[in-house]
């Protein structure tokens, strides 16, 4: 496995797998990698010749109050389990070699990046789209691997490599969870033995909310309703979100009768978790 630091370095290693005829799979990062990364890194071992993985915390996609100078970093450890899953190429640069100085360009998106994550963090999915396409210009890979534990993030990226004609295949892998059923997250090494406990409201709202939609319910605000339920009987807990959307334009409907994605944010303490579940028929309920 190489570790390189610059573009030169990626783009070298890629045309002389391309020479030899391989394919190459992508897996972008911040690192401090856990399960839910190292099982995106697996399926791209699968079903890639060649398996490249980025680290790189991207300054533009942090708000000026948000978490970028204290987001968990540990390239020995992450270089070690990238080791251990077959990983060929890790790409780590400096900020400076994405972003050099007089860097004015950016890719922006309408529609599907103004809910749920995009109302609370306005500049997150600019910079979120114009790094993963930096990323996909630089690795050219085959095909480039991304978790529904993001699912606006995936719905984003997909959109993205539509409209602007990027000839790759994305793919969604599933949420990995901890035992309990918190969601895998570099950030879940911020909360206390107590938060950590009060974080189990967020993946117990949502199979609040997955029960109630296997079992017929159509009516988007009942769910809602019964998932922020859930999250309001844990004291430490604060709703940034609760939302059910449609899954390809990530808009807010009210009947349950498409594929949608039913999202939240809460914020335990200071940090702010994620989580999801989605529905790819629409519910039990739909008809005709
Ligand atoms: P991050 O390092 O947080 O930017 O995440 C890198 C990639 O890993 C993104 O595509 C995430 O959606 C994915 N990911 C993070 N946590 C999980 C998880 N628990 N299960 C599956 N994928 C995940």
């Amino acid at each position: 496995m190489k570790i390189v630091e610059t573009i030169a370095e990626v783009r070298a290693q890629v045309k002389q797998w391309r020479q030899e005829g391989l394919t190459v799979g992508f897996v972008p990062t911040m690192g401090y990698l856990h399960e839910g990364h190292l099982s995106l890194i697996e399926r791209a071992r699968r079903e890639n010749d060649r398996v490249a993985v980025s680290i790189f915390v991207n300054p533009t996609q942090f708000g000026p109050n948000e978490d970028l100078a204290s987001y968990p970093r540990d390239l020995e450890h992450d270089a070690a389990l990238c080791e251990g899953v077959g990983t060929d190429l890790i790409f780590h640069p400096e900020p400076a070699e994405m972003y050099p100085e007089g860097f004015c360009s950016y890719v922006d998106m309408d529609v599907l990046t103004q809910e749920l994550c995009g109302l609370s963090r306005p500049v997150h999915f600019r910079g979120v789209c114009t790094v993963v396409s930096k990323l996909f210009h630089i690795v050219q890979p085959d095909r480039a691997y991304f978790g529904e534990k993001d699912a606006q993030q995936l719905a984003v990226i997909k959109r993205m490599v539509q409209d602007l004609n990027m000839d790759l295949e994305v793919i969604g892998c599933p949420i990995v969870r901890e035992e309990d059923g918190l969601a895998k997250s570099s950030r879940n090494t911020y909360l206390s033995p107590e938060e950590r406990r009060a974080a189990l409201v967020l993946s117990r709202s949502i199979a609040e909310g997955r029960k109630l939609a296997e079992s017929g319910e159509t009516d988007a605000e009942k769910l809602v309703q019964a998932m922020r339920a859930v999250i309001a009987e844990e004291p430490l807990a604060r709703i940034d979100y609760v939302k059910v959307v449609d899954l390809l334009t990530m808009q807010q409907i009210s009947r349950l009768d498409r594929p949608f994605l039913a999202a939240m944010a809460v914020y335990i303490g200071k940090t702010r978790l994620i989580d999801n579940f989605m529905m790819e028929t629409g519910g039990a309920g739909t008809c005709c």
